[in-house]
């Protein structure tokens, strides 16, 4: 049973390496336990010494290239990784802290000079830099294409104005991963055309940010930004101008298939809670596990969790194989956000009245789990993906 409660996945190859990342990623987290994170949460507090034992541990860097100091790994190790993190007690608030500099600094890899590589991926390797990815507007949502933030290029600078909203650690960052418009929507051929991508200081001069108050994850933030006349120096600029929202789509599908990992890791981790529980407890002189009530939704859950996790792996290896993958992407996460939020709920159903109260953190899993069906994409939008890109419905937006 433990091996499926969260050890080593069964949908995936067992390698030396990957072993060893499971080991040495469970090790590093056991340090921080349940009481550790329900005070950051409660506190609203950054994870800072989380944060630095994995920069400490070198897993900042896991898919970043060795030249600038990465272990040069794929998409499934650094799933291996984020599942473990979601597995333990920091769950997806653990993850959040870091999650970003996985997959984030992608275009910067891939569409970068050979200075910026050199200037930006080091420092974020060794956590020096934290970056925050400043692509979600208010007015805008899921509908990129219509961001209002500007990029206004004055020589060999651009003065950007706009405002972003859910900025992820905007509290702590250094380093902002920021699209803004560089050409009107107007003037433009397609929509998705006329935006830039750029990588730049988080310059708080010029930068306002507001904590956005919020049901669940509370030790890492959430804010509002307002940028206001920021210079950005054209050194800044990661590729082509006006074709950043391109670029950004290339790291989409990891980040899908690592909260697709995440999401299993903590469902499984509310599962063997729940079954530990439902051993444990007795009322009416029996365990409440021996009730089919209480038995077959957990069953029911194990299996879902276990179906969704191939899917992440068979969406991962494809991603490593250079292969297309945006139905597998698409798929693990929806099936792994809609399965680890089942595990939640019952697990947090199965404790009763205990369930509802914080002593016993599935409640926080829970509140926590909610997040992955909502963003970075809803499951609306993967519905839409797949009867479009899969099926060959008419675009339906
Ligand atoms: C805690 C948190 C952290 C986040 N971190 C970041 C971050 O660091 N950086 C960042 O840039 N963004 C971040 N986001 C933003 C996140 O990516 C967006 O919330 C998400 O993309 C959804 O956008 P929206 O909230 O504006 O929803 P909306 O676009 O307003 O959509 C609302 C609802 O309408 C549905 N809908 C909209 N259009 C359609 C359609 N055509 N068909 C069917 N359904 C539709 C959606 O599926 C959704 O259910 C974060 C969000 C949260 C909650």
């Amino acid at each position: 049973m433990s091996q499926t409660l969260g050890h080593f996945p069964a949908g995936l190859e067992e390698t030396s390496e990957r072993l060893e990342i499971v080991e040495a990623v469970r090790t590093l987290c056991a340090r921080f336990d349940d009481e550790y994170w329900r005070k950051k949460e409660r506190e609203h507090a950054f994870p800072h010494e989380f944060h630095a034992a994995i920069a400490e541990g070198g897993w900042l860097g896991i898919t970043m290239p060795t030249e600038y100091g990465g272990a040069g790994l794929g998409v499934t190790e650094a799933a291996l990784l984020m599942q473990t993190v979601a597995n333990s007690a920091g769950a997806i608030s653990a993850c959040s802290s870091f999650h970003i500099n996985l997959f984030g600094p992608h275009p910067v890899v891939v569409y970068g000079t050979e200075e910026q590589k050199q200037r930006i991926i080091p420092p974020l390797v060794e956590g020096r830099d934290k970056v925050a990815f400043g692509v979600t507007e208010p007015d805008a949502g899921l509908d990129t294409a219509s961001i209002s933030t500007r990029a206004v290029r004055e020589g060999d600078k651009y003065i950007v104005n706009g405002r972003k909203v859910w900025t992820t650690t905007a509290q702590q960052a250094t380093k902002l991963l920021l699209l803004a418009r560089t050409t009107p929507i107007e003037k433009c051929q397609k929509r998705t055309d006329g935006m830039s991508l750029f990588y730049t200081d988080f310059n708080r001069d010029r930068i306002e940010v507001r904590e956005i108050d919020k049901l669940g994850r509370n030790a890492v933030n959430s804010n509002a930004i307002f940028i206001e006349d920021l210079v950005v120096d054209e050194s800044d600029r990661i590729g082509e101008e006006g074709k950043g929202f391109r670029m950004l789509l290339d790291s989409l599908n990891p980040e899908r298939i690592l909260i697709g990992a995440e999401c299993i890791g903590v469902g499984r981790r509310a599962l063997a809670q729940a079954s530990r529980y439902a051993n444990e407890r007795i009322v009416f002189n029996r365990p409440i596990g021996q009730n089919q009530s209480i038995q077959h939704p957990l069953a029911q859950s194990w299996m879902a969790l276990e179906a969704a996790d191939l899917m992440v792996w068979k969406a991962a290896s494809l991603y490593d194989a250079g292969k297309p993958c945006g139905a597998q992407a698409n798929a693990a996460k929806f099936l792994a956000a809609d399965a680890g939020f089942d595990a939640c709920d019952r697990a947090v159903r199965t404790h009763g009245g205990f369930g509802y109260s914080k002593e016993y953190n599935v409640e926080r899993y829970l509140r926590e789990i909610m997040l992955p069906r909502i963003a970075p994409v809803s499951r609306e939008m993967i519905m839409c993906y797949i009867a479009e890109r899969v099926l060959g419905l008419p675009k339906s937006y």
